[in-house]
């Protein structure tokens, strides 16, 4: 019996339930439907068509690429090629669950796994309920997270034509990928998981100083599911106790997201905060050219490799959130165009958590210094004058304060777009006096 396999957000062929479950009723179409809707952001778009092309490799061309609306498309495909079941990986963001209602009216659907560990919405509170709080969910969670990887199926592929539309956009998008993009695939994927598993035992310790890139720069991968997270955790050595943690805020964040569809675009605990426009602060924010060193360098990686590091993301976040009082999602929106891990629950609940309006319940002392931050995980400036050369004739720490030196500004570098204390101060009398009754204070959202 012939079935479908529809790939989404699951590019691989190992350890792949959903798969496996096609491969066991008989011959497989790979599908793949370049929907239009979510073709938008050009480096994830980029990112995304890279690794469906190293998918159709990996199924020795056999991946058939499709183009339009899944609803029509998806029930065609399976139509025209005799088959009365399209199996696929579960998806749980308000659009992908949306998409799949629509597809269920129109053909069999079959869901096999998430892109998760443990399937979003099942860890729940002895009452029954979500866990609002990251430490008891990942806890929970973990007991929880024992499944073992799937083995890789003997997979018979089914051959039908593609759509010139789908190849056309595939084609489009990667000729439009950020320059610093990672190799695509699953096997690019399990290399990079391969050299990075020794520096598990020192990960707790590097992981926040963003000059050493001494995390796992998994996240591009596990975002188009070119490997599944239960295959990481499977072979994690002992004192990896911390990366298995990170996993974990990938899975709180997901399951939030599955509780919360709304919360993907707005507050999840709303502060009813006045905010401010966004004007040229924030253009200068966007462009790397805000005057704080830290700040700076984070969004120029972003701009140039489409990935941040994360002790940077938050404080990039945090200084257009309290610095620049925008509302998070400004910021969001910017991001998820940029990054090719770009996430709507990890990134938008990670701004969230920054900007107070999340998950955390004590965001109101969180405003991060830009420079007493730079100096503390960036100590020999390096990160900041790899992505600023501007700073590049400045030395050690001295990059993070080029206001201190003679010659700071000698390399055309912008002074600060404005005062971070100053502005620590209206952020914390803005959350004061919404924390105290009476109105909100005046001012625009
Ligand atoms: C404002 C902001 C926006 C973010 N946007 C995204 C996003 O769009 N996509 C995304 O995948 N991550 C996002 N993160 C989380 C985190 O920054 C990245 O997952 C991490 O930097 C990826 O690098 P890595 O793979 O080397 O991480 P590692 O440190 O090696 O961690 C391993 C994996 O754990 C997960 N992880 C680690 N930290 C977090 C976290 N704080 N939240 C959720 N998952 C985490 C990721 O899947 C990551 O690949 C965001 C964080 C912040 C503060």
């Amino acid at each position: 019996m012939t079935s479908v396999l529809w790939f989404r957000r699951d590019l691989r062929i190992s350890d792949h339930p959903a798969l496996a479950a096609a491969a066991a009723e008989g011959e497989v179409v790979g599908l793949f439907v370049v929907d239009p809707r979510l073709w938008a952001s050009s480096a994830r778009r980029a990112w995304v068509a890279a690794n469906v092309r190293a998918l159709a490799e990996a199924t020795g061309g056999a991946l058939v690429l499709r183009y339009g609306d899944p609803a029509t498309v998806v029930p065609e495909v399976a139509r025209s090629a005799g088959a009365s079941t399209v199996h696929v990986t579960g998806e749980t963001t308000p659009y992908g669950r949306s998409r799949d209602a629509r597809v269920a009216e129109r053909v069999r659907l079959l869901e096999t796994g998430t892109p998760y560990v443990v399937e979003p919405g099942l860890v729940r509170t002895r009452q029954g309920g979500p866990y609002q709080v990251f430490t008891p969910f990942a806890r929970a969670w973990r007991s929880e997270a024992t499944q073992a990887p799937f083995p890789a199926p003997e997979v018979t592929w089914r051959r039908m034509r593609n759509d010139a539309r789908a190849t056309a956009a595939l084609d489009e998008a990667i000729r439009h990928a950020p320059a610093g993009m990672p190799e695509p695939g699953e096997a690019a994927a399990l290399a990079r998981w391969r050299a990075f598993r020794p520096s598990l035992s020192s990960y707790a310790e590097t992981r926040d100083l963003p000059a050493d890139d001494a995390t796992s720069r998994l996240s591009p991968y596990l975002k188009v599911g070119a490997i599944h997270p239960r295959t990481l955790l499977a072979s994690t050595t002992e004192g990896a106790e911390k990366f298995v943690t990170e996993l974990a805020w990938r899975e709180f964040y997901a399951d939030v997201l599955w509780h919360h569809p709304e919360s993907a675009w707005s507050d999840l605990r709303p502060l009813h905060l006045p905010y401010d426009d966004p004007g040229d602060a924030v253009d200068a924010w966007r462009e790397g050219r805000t005057g704080f060193p830290l700040v700076d360098a984070g969004m120029r990686q972003l701009a140039a490799e489409g990935w941040m590091h994360n002790r940077v993301r938050m404080i990039a976040a945090s200084f257009l959130t309290k610095d620049l009082h925008a509302w998070w999602p400004v910021g969001a929106r910017h991001f998820l165009e940029l990054l090719v891990d770009g996430d709507l629950a990890s990134n938008n609940h990670g701004w969230q958590w920054v900007a107070g309006t999340g998950t955390d319940a004590a965001p109101y002392f969180r405003i991060f210094n830009p420079v007493t931050q730079g100096k503390r995980f960036d100590p020999d400036g390096d990160y900041v004058r790899r992505w600023v050369p501007e700073l590049a004739h400045l030395p050690g720490r001295a990059a993070h304060e080029p206001w201190k030196h003679e010659r700071g500004y000698d390399g055309g570098y912008p002074r600060p777009v404005v005062d971070h204390d100053e502005e620590r101060g209206i952020a914390l009398d803005r959350f004061s006096r919404r924390r105290s009754p009476g109105p909100a204070p005046p001012g625009r959202r």
